[in-house]
């Protein structure tokens, strides 16, 4: 009999499943022929991101706060609760903790009894504002515990150290990816992030709010590519635990977008500069030769194809 015919579907569960990334990682999953437990609290995702895939017999969902220990049995976990735009991680900035590190014990403690692979979807946010540049794995980082930031940074950077100390202390196995912004369809329209806020400005004929002069840079990844670098980390060999960067190394000012999504969208948006954030970071680049040797991944998708593809989404929805 060949391997295919024997290979039995994995039970996979994804925690901030009806999330941005979380939604399109559940589509891919499932596509695979797994079967996949989305687990959300709602509270920046959407049943609206799922729907499409309520039909689907393989794929059922929980409404759960990863703060509260959860009990379900699978082989693999994917742990990506915790909001990731500063507004909404800001909003409640002690929850914010709570579900990184309260979130990671709870699913490390089920990993463990489950003898379960986990991964963790960690932050380019635990390099802060980075002195050193591109941001390679071995950094440190440079961030600050006390600032507004610090309820999302440091509680990624705390969840880290949990993965890690399981790994050593119980030999769990571990999967620890560090993302760097990512965008694409399915970001809410409302949640504050550079690149759907400067699409849905744009597309409203709204002014484009650029934060400080726009000097500022980010690399920026399309949720696709992203996506398959997760499944090929979680396929690595046991002895693979990352951290590894994950994200598209080209490098664009705030402003270079903003002309990007003016240009793209065709309309006469002006740009008007507002305060910068408290402990916005100068700039961001993955180094990502790690993942390209371990992962055999790098992106395929470039800034402008990736914008095409979000505003088209974004157009779909405003006209709704
Ligand atoms: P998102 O806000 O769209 O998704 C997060 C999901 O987690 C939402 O569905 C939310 O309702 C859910 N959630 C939040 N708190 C929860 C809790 N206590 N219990 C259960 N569910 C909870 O954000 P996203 O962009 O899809 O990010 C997904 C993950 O990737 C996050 O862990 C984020 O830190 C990480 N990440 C994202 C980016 C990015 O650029 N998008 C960059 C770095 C890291
Ligand atoms: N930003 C901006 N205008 C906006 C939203 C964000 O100029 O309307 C800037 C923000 O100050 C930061 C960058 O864009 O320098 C990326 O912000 P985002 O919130 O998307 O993610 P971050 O990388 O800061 O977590």
């Amino acid at each position: 009999m060949s391997e295919r015919a024997i290979s039995v579907p994995k039970k996979i569960l994804i925690t901030g499943g009806a999330g941005f990334i979380g939604s399109h990682l559940c589509e891919r999953l499932l596509s695979d022929g797994n079967d996949v437990i989305c687990v959300d609290n709602y509270f920046t995702g959407i049943k609206d991101n799922i729907a499409h895939l309520m039909d689907n017999p393989r794929f059922e969902v929980m409404r759960h706060d990863v703060t509260f220990p959860l009990y379900v049995e699978v082989d693999e976990i994917y742990n990506l609760a915790c909001p990731a735009s500063p507004v909404h991680y800001q909003h409640d900035p002690v929850q914010t903790t709570k579900t990184s590190v309260h979130g990671a014990i709870n699913l490390l403690g089920l990993a463990k009894r489950l003898r379960a692979k986990i991964f963790q979807a960690s932050t380019s946010e635990v390099y802060g504002d980075p002195e050193v540049h591109p941001q390679h794995e071995s950094y440190w980082g440079n961030t600050n515990p006390i600032g507004q930031r610090a309820c999302y940074d440091e509680g990624k950077r705390c969840a880290e150290t949990l993965f890690f100390d399981y790994w050593r202390q119980h030999g769990l196995r571990i999967k620890v990816a560090r993302i760097f912004n990512t965008y694409g369809p399915r970001m809410h329209p409302n949640d504050g992030r550079v690149v759907s806020n400067f699409i849905v400005q744009a597309l409203r004929g709204e002014d484009i709010t650029i934060y400080g002069d726009g000097s500022q840079t980010r690399s920026f990844c399309y949720v696709e590519d992203l996506v398959e670098a997760f499944v090929r980390s979680m396929d690595t060999d046991d002895d693979f635990t990352g951290p590894v960067n994950i994200g598209n190394p080209g490098e664009f000012t705030i402003l270079e977008l903003a002309e990007k999504v003016i240009a793209a969208i065709g309309n006469d948006s002006k740009i008007v500069n507002m305060p910068l954030p408290n402990d916005d970071p100068a700039r961001r680049r993955p180094d990502i030769s790690l993942a390209q040797e371990k992962l055999g991944w790098e992106p395929t998708i470039d800034l402008d194809q990736g914008l095409e593809r979000t505003i088209s989404y974004f157009d779909k929805l405003l006209s709704q």
